[in-house]
């Protein structure tokens, strides 16, 4: 029986064959496809010599087993031969706080998107200051002129390639050309993309994380995070991760497993039915601008042309200047779009967003009420008509 993930191709599988394929040991598992959901702890050594010379290929759970190998090994083959590693985490902002964790000590300093995740801003403002790293935060759309930001002991940036509710296009390999000339680390959220729309440790970043609660998963069903690190950040992450015992349960790490298998199938449906409504949307009376990368009408157009080789189901749109209750009538007249926080699964949600009251570095006044959609893999007829019952309901209050 083969094992198509270690035959010895002659040239790199393409990363729709590699999702399938990599971390799949079928000699071991006795035929099976998938790997075992291995739930334990204990690692018994067969010999006192073995156990005084930590001999084995897993020592303890927390450090591996063969259900994370498997994720872990799939996830690089996705990155691609620039992953020096990659790190699983319990939720995708473990993974971020575990990441600046491993990067940033007391008295450095870290210059961080305005477009962050909120959380991830939480926690540079809160357990980072404490612990004496300040932060300082850029306009995303900043490029090279991130030079003037640079302290002596500056030690990483952090963009967001887009910004997961405002969807600023950050020229990472311009942020990554002054990064690398300062001494400092680049780290991605690419959540929005995943590796397979945008190989960011391609771009020059050295590390790149996941949300894998969102499209890695991508049925709703699990938290999960990522550390994919390049061969000069891998050795700092993993000790970190060591060290503060970071680790995540086998049935999210196999449901992970699972998820990266029908990634290439599922985001391609999220790209065309993503751009398909933000089309429609932009066609319409009550929305006066569509907050999606790959319309040519997106400031960002031009680098996400260069930089990614597709979009995700999430973009945001602003709706003409209306009260609130007439945003609320939408929200309450749409049966298909569910409101809800999180995304990157089946289905189709719709939240109204402001990041006016926290943004310190750049202004956010898109001159009316904004909503984000994630579009799933729903009918985009049904989507349609649904949006179009909440247009009227909006209307009409
Ligand atoms: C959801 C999200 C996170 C955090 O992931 P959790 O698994 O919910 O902790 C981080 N970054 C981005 C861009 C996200 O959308």
């Amino acid at each position: 029986m083969n094992s198509p993930g270690d035959e010895g191709a002659t040239r790199p599988l393409k990363a729709e064959t590699a999702l399938v394929t990599a971390g799949r040991d079928t000699k071991a598992q006795k035929g099976f496809v998938n790997p075992p959901v291995v739930h334990g702890s204990t690692v018994l050594y067969p010999t006192a010599e073995d156990l005084h010379a930590h001999r084995g290929e897993f020592r303890y759970a927390r450090y591996g087993t063969p259900t994370t190998k498997a994720f872990e090994q799939t996830l690089m083959a996705l990155e691609g031969p620039a992953c020096a590693g990659v790190g699983i985490a319990p939720s995708g902002l473990a993974a971020i706080t575990t990441t600046l964790l491993a990067v940033l000590k007391a008295g450095d300093h870290v210059l961080v998107c305005d477009n962050v995740y909120r959380p991830t801003r939480n926690f540079c403002n809160g357990l980072l200051a404490g612990y004496g790293v300040e932060t300082t935060y850029f306009d995303s759309m900043i490029g090279a002129g991130i030079d003037a930001l640079f302290k002596p002991n500056t030690k990483a940036v952090l963009v967001e390639a887009p910004g997961s509710q405002t969807f600023e296009m950050p020229d990472i390999p311009a942020i990554a050309a002054v990064a690398h000339a300062r001494g400092a680390l680049v780290i991605d959220d690419n959540t929005w993309a995943t590796p397979l729309f945008h190989r960011s440790l391609d771009l020059g970043v050295d590390i790149s994380i996941q949300a894998a609660t969102k499209y890695i998963g991508g049925h709703s069903d699990i938290m999960f995070g990522t550390i994919s690190a390049n061969a000069r950040a891998w050795p700092d992450v993993i000790e970190t991760i060591r060290q503060l015992g970071i680790c995540a349960g086998p049935d999210d790490v196999f449901l992970a497993i699972r998820g990266l298998r029908t990634l290439a199938v599922r985001l391609a449906q999220h790209h065309r039915s993503g751009l398909e409504m933000a089309r429609w949307l932009a066609a319409r009376p009550e929305v006066i601008e569509v907050l999606h990368p790959a319309l040519e009408s997106h400031p960002g157009h031009a680098i996400w042309k260069r930089d990614f080789t597709g979009a995700s189901g999430l973009f945001s749109i602003i709706l003409k200047p209306a009260p609130e209750k007439s945003v609320d009538a939408l929200l309450d007249a749409v049966k298909l779009f569910g409101m809800g926080y999180s995304w990157g699964g089946f289905e189709s949600l719709i939240i109204p967003f402001d990041c006016a009251s926290y943004r310190t570095a750049s202004k956010w006044a898109p001159g009316g009420p904004a909503l984000r959609l994630h579009i799933g893999l729903e009918n985009v007829e049904d989507l349609k008509a649904d949006l179009a019952r909440g247009f009227e309901a909006f209307n009409a209050a």
